[in-house]
């Protein structure tokens, strides 16, 4: 695609036209939450303007606009990931598709003594979530060890598989380092093992082509607001078989066939995990979200990406006293740097004041944090609406902010 249309693709995004202390916003914050194109925005407007009504209950009309504009909002992100949509549950994001299979799939099933495995780069959505059932169920989680480049020890990770290990959980892409794991090639070696897969793609469905099925995992779950969609949406897909297996984990309307006080049944899978009322019109904005991008297409998204994010590396290394935190060979467009002298928090105060967003801290990473000897990094993360200039802005800001700082 020419810069022309990268530039008419920016412009989709209203926020980006603002200033930030009267400079010109420059979001480099993506990882944490992606900005919202008008189709999102105008989507949910449109639902609520003409169509807001609660879905699966109602026969009138608005009823049934409702739930065919949530249940198309599930074809289109199941269509996004290609699966079918009856497994695909739609969640309010990664933290509680993760906590659902840990719950209702790796809880029955654990017993005292058995092993779960989760990478030390794991956001603490996929590693909390294992130490609260492992401890209720007398299992224990054990980190997969990274290298200093910040990639899964993969000898270490084979060896480790031999044990006894129920459960791994891995990221697709580290949302710290921006490393890109082997996720089909480790599946497919835990899947020989007996191990089930728990995958968290949080951070890899906004940067590149996702097909879940080509990965070989058990479960696969991401998060809607990192893709341009609204906060509180997200998916888990699982196998069928584990989806019909599965006990509930929460209870209430909508997940239910029949209620009777001595026995209860439950809805078909994917309803059987949605109780209650979803958020309806956040799950419409992301059915516009996931069909805004793939009109874009995630192949032309990934590659946008790599170029800015090579741009990005290239004049980052430049620039003195800066440490560069993950060298992987295979990384989304996600940097974490330290700066020689400057606190994380403190710089990424100064940068706002610049107009540029990033993030500081520890990015829900303690036990990555650990690893390098760090409490914090700064993280810059990009997205296909950033540009070339906004790398060169940070880095102004960043040589203004050292001058600042002495
Ligand atoms: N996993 C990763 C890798 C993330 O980056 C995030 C969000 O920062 C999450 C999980 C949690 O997502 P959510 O807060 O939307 O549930």
């Amino acid at each position: 695609m020419s810069a022309a249309d990268w530039s008419a693709i920016r412009a989709d995004f209203p926020i980006l036209g603002r200033t930030v202390h009267d400079k010109p916003l420059v979001y480099l914050d993506s990882a944490n939450t992606a900005q919202k194109p008008q189709a999102v925005i105008d989507a949910v407007d449109d639902f609520y303007r003409n169509h807001n009504a609660n879905v699966s209950r109602a026969v009138h009309q608005l009823g049934s606009e409702a739930t065919e504009a949530y249940e198309g909002a599930r074809r289109a992100i199941a269509r996004f990931v290609n699966v079918h949509p009856n497994d695909l549950v739609l969640t309010s994001g990664t933290t509680q598709a993760i906590n659902l299979v840990a719950y209702s799939f790796a809880l029955p099933r654990l017993q005292p003594g058995d092993v779960i495995l989760a990478t030390r780069m794991e956001h603490h959505a996929n590693l909390v979530p294992w130490q609260l059932v492992a401890e209720r169920c007398g299992a224990t989680v054990v980190p997969v060890e990274i290298t200093p480049d910040g990639e899964i020890d993969l000898p270490a990770l084979k060896a480790q598989l031999a044990g006894p290990v129920k459960i791994l959980a891995l990221t697709h892409v580290s949302n710290v380092l921006g490393t890109v794991n082997p996720v089909a090639e480790i599946c497919a070696l835990a899947r020989k093992a007996g191990i089930a897969t728990v995958v968290d793609g949080s951070q890899a469905v906004p940067h590149m082509p996702v097909d879940i099925p080509s990965l070989g995992c058990d479960f696969y779950a991401f998060t809607g607001h990192k893709i341009c969609g609204p906060t509180g949406t997200g998916a888990l897909w699982a196998r069928r078989e584990h989806l019909q297996a599965m006990p509930p984990f929460f209870g209430g309307g909508e997940m239910i066939r029949e209620v009777r006080f001595d026995k209860t049944t439950f809805n078909d899978p994917p309803h059987k995990f949605e109780a209650g009322t979803p958020n309806i019109a956040g799950f419409v904005g992301l059915g516009a979200a996931v069909e805004y991008l793939s009109a874009i297409g995630m192949a032309h998204i990934a590659e946008r990406e790599q170029t800015l994010l090579a741009y990005a590396t290239e004049r980052l290394r430049a620039v003195d006293g800066l440490r560069i935190i993950g060298q992987a060979r295979h990384k989304a467009a996600v940097i974490s740097f330290l700066i020689e002298g400057a606190h994380g928090h403190d710089l990424a105060t100064l940068l706002d004041l610049e107009g540029v967003a990033v993030r500081s801290g520890h990015h829900c990473a303690h036990p990555l944090m650990q690893f390098y000897g760090v409490p914090a990094t700064c993280r810059a993360s990009f997205a296909f609406y950033n540009t070339e200039a906004e790398v060169d802005a940070l880095i102004a800001a960043i040589a203004k902010v050292r001058r600042m700082l002495g």
